[in-house]
């Protein structure tokens, strides 16, 4: 069976002029299952009866199921997704004042083992399918809309001011849960492309983020096929210490990575680059460091995203005390850097940056050698 949460819009306009259908039958069909969030195509009404007896012979409108639900004190809800098999993946909806961001998954686990990152220490089971990757901001839109609460309780200029297509719950979307949304690029441009289409979600490119450890020659295809707002994970201003929290920087080291921002720059939606820095006591946190990261990105057009570190049981980090935080953002600050520090929203249900775990069957065997005491950093 075909499962059309699968397709882009290219892609189903070739699957119904497969089944001898006009392209205009891929518009119809995509409003269906995103905007109207249909599986069942007896309800597409505006399909022909042929057409809709045609696809239930072949296709299905397949999501991720909903395994768990949970709300945090300040309003951060956190669901857990089963993809099968024993695996299960974690999305985050973020209600703010004038926007709700989803965080959105795109690998069971991740294959990078950043040090300080709970996923990373899961181990990688497989990629999400771009129905797995997409199902969550449908299954986010829905169930949002379904609530009896009203997400946006405080806000009374976004529904004159945003067009009607992010009128939905969601307004924004971060490629910034699970996984490492470059490792998946194949699936990652096709959800992105729907996100984008105004027959699907209709969001800007600006409203759609992707943060990346830094996959050089994936950030040079991104750029090309889909350049959306990039975020890209520094943590460290040197060689060395990148080494150590971000072990994919010994493949493409900083000067690279930063090279790829630059190239990047002229096709994004904004005129910056966001790097994220987790704030680790006594790792990345000091004053020195601060000084060499303004040396680092002097020249390219960026803003700094400090963020303190959440903890995770057995993580061996602590999160830098606000003082070394306030200190490293004034540094930046001074230096003419806009720098933010993030807020931690939904730590009291792990739903905070980096503590997303959901159930990962891990086959890379690092979670074996860490057990055996074994170095858990693949060389
Ligand atoms: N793989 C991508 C996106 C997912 S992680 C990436 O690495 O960019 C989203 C952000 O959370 C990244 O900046 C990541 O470095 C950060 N992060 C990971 N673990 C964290 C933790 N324990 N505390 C705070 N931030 C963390
Ligand atoms: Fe993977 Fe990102 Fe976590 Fe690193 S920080 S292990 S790239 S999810």
């Amino acid at each position: 069976m075909i499962n059309l949460l699968d397709f882009n819009k290219t892609e189903l306009v070739r699957f119904c002029g497969e089944m001898g259908e006009k392209p205009y039958r891929a518009r119809q069909l995509l409003r269906w299952v995103h905007q109207s969030g249909k599986t069942e195509f007896m309800e597409m009404s505006d399909l022909a009866k042929g057409f809709r007896h045609k696809l239930m012979e072949c296709a299905v409108v397949q999501l991720p199921e909903i395994v768990s639900d949970h709300t945090a004190g300040d309003g951060t809800r956190k669901w857990l997704l089963s993809t099968g098999a024993g695996n299960a993946v974690e999305m985050v909806f973020i209600p703010e004042p004038s926007r709700g961001t989803l965080c959105v998954s795109s690998q069971v686990g991740c294959a990078l083992a950043c040090s300080f990152c709970s996923t990373g220490r899961q181990g990688f089971n497989r990629n999400l399918s771009v129905a797995e990757i997409i199902g969550q901001l449908w299954w986010a839109n829905r169930l949002l809309e379904a609530g009896s609460h009203d997400p946006f309780p405080l806000d009374t200029t976004r529904v004159q001011t945003d067009k009607p297509e992010t009128r939905r719950p969601v307004t924004n979307v971060v490629m910034m849960g699970m996984g490492e949304p470059l490792a998946n690029f194949e699936n990652l441009v096709t959800a992105l492309d729907l996100m984008l289409s105004d027959d699907a979600y209709g969001l800007s490119r600006r409203r759609v983020t992707v943060s990346t450890s830094g996959l050089v020659p994936a950030l040079d295809r991104l750029r090309e096929r889909c350049p959306v707002a990039l975020a890209v994970s520094l943590h460290a201003p040197n060689d060395a210490l990148r080494d150590q929290l971000v072990p994919i920087n010994k493949k493409y080291p900083i000067r690279d990575l930063l090279a790829a921002c630059e190239r990047y720059l002229p096709a994004a939606p904004r005129d910056f680059i966001t790097f994220e820095y987790v704030m680790l006591k006594g790792v990345n946190d000091s004053v020195a460091l601060a000084r060499e990261l303004v040396q680092l990105v002097r020249n390219v057009p960026c803003k700094l995203n400090l963020i303190p570190f959440n903890a995770f049981s057995g993580s061996g980090y602590e999160r830098s005390d606000a003082e070394a935080i306030g200190n490293f953002r004034d540094v930046l600050m001074q230096a003419g850097i806009v720098t933010t520090v993030r807020k931690t929203r939904g730590d009291d249900i792990a739903a905070a940056c980096g503590q997303l775990a959901g159930q990962v069957r891990d086959k890379t065997r690092r979670t074996n050698r860490r057990e055996a005491g074994q170095p858990s950093v693949a060389r």
